[in-house]
């Protein structure tokens, strides 16, 4: 391995991926010792990582796949390792294009999520890389463009990450913008009222139904992405006074007809995805359904049983349960790997749900649904938190971007009301 490939830390969230990989610099690249990254926003991507985006950049082949899974369906080109314990997405694997499985090995990439930094950094360290290493600084990462986007219908998060200008052509990547699957009922009079949910290998598969008299029912307080909570008291953090935040809008004669959506960007988002950006929609409990049962994975079918969305009831091998702190639960698909919910024992009825599971007819951001909340991305200040040198500043633009493609959507929108 050449002295001048730069290695970087990477890690999951709990750390059973955590090794060293070596970066690989397409030929384009190699002389400006930079990094373009895409962002790829194909259904197969959001479906099995639960997020709107998934974004890798290109290493040499690992040294270990220990504690990692795959889908075992995917026969598709692309493979996408995950790590078991904690459904953090690793590793991704273009087959090439001769059909070959096993032949082709320059084309491994690792999640940008994952990556802490320089390798011999540990996570947490504070350090600037670039003189404690003997100025061999990270290859810069720079963000090089938007690709799959249209089968996302309303574009997704693209619109909102604008660090550059031109749109790179799909393919560049190697995925492939596969259709999604036949509406089940979302065409119908009924899929107005019911919105279909599924990862990418069905495993997981539900229903959320639209907000009724049950939906008022939990008590919670706010969440980071309404009311941060390292800049805010407690008394108001906690919601004093009851509100309904999640049920949008939440005081119309009419009813909330939309719960809330929004960003986060917190350490522990990032490590259980394996990407910058987890999307998230707060929806009450009573309105999950589950399909349960042994049918063909691919429709529901009459075999199906619908019920309600129980955590200690669900049968074995749907949802994989990640600790990620006291209280807190994250539930991922074990066959897949998408994240499906975050959840903790201080709400526990009302449940976050990744957006990017969702198949609304209108678009990837489900608007008729969820109302995105604009104003912040929730622990943007934790973008950087745990990586050093490149990776943290990338992290950082990133969010940044985000955060002000947010503010200018919420202003559009705020025109055209008026
Ligand atoms: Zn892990
Ligand atoms: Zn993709
Ligand atoms: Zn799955």
């Amino acid at each position: 391995m050449s002295l001048n490939v730069p290695e970087v830390s990477i890690s999951c969230l709990c750390g059973a991926a955590k090794q060293v990989v070596a970066l690989r610099f397409p030929n384009e690249q190699a002389t400006s010792r930079q990094l373009n990254i895409i962002f790829c926003h194909c259904y197969a991507c959001r479906h099995s990582s639960g997020l709107l985006y998934t974004s890798y950049v290109p290493i040499q082949p690992p040294q270990s796949l220990d504690g990692l899974v795959h889908n075992p369906d995917e026969t598709a080109h692309v493979r996408r390792y995950f790590c078991g314990t904690c459904g953090c997405h690793i590793f991704q694997r273009e087959q090439g294009s001769s059909g070959d499985a096993v032949g082709d090995d320059r084309l491994w990439s690792v999640a940008t999520g994952t990556i802490i930094g320089r390798a011999g950094t540990e996570e947490g360290a504070d350090r600037e890389s670039g003189e404690a290493d003997g100025g061999k600084e990270l290859p810069f990462f720079k963000f090089a463009g938007h690709v799959n986007v249209a089968g996302t219908k309303d574009g997704g998060l693209s619109p909102f990450i604008n660090l550059v200008s031109a749109p790179r052509e799909p393919g560049v990547y190697g995925h492939t913008d596969e259709a999604p699957p036949p509406p089940t009922i979302s065409a119908t009079q009924e899929g107005k009222n019911v919105l279909e949910v599924r990862c990418h290998c069905r495993t997981n598969r539900f229903r959320i139904t639209r907000p009724d008299a049950s939906s008022r029912a939990p008590r919670s307080g706010f969440p980071d992405l309404m009311v941060p909570f390292a800049a805010s008291p407690r008394e108001v953090v906690s919601n004093p006074h009851t509100e309904k935040w999640w049920l949008r809008p939440p005081d119309s004669a009419a009813g909330p007809t939309r719960y809330l959506a929004g960003t986060c960007a917190c350490r522990s988002c990032r490590l259980a995805s394996g990407f910058e950006v987890q999307t998230w929609a707060f929806v009450p409990r009573c309105n999950i359904f589950f399909f349960c049962g042994t049918a063909s994975p691919d429709a529901a079918t009459s075999e199906d049983t619908l019920v309600p969305l129980d955590f200690a009831a669900l049968p074995k091998g749907i949802l994989r349960s990640y600790k990620s702190s006291s209280g807190v639960l994250r539930e991922f698909c074990p066959r897949c790997g998408a994240t499906v919910f975050w959840h903790d024992r201080w709400r526990p009825d009302i449940v976050d749900v990744s957006v990017g599971l969702l198949d609304a007819p209108e678009g990837a951001r489900a608007e008729t649904w969820l109302d995105w909340w604009c104003g912040r991305v929730s622990f943007a200040e934790d973008a950087g938190n745990g990586r050093s040198g490149g990776a943290a500043h990338w992290a950082q633009s990133v969010v940044e971007s985000l955060a002000r493609g947010l503010r200018s959507w919420e202003e559009e929108k705020g025109e055209t009301a008026v």
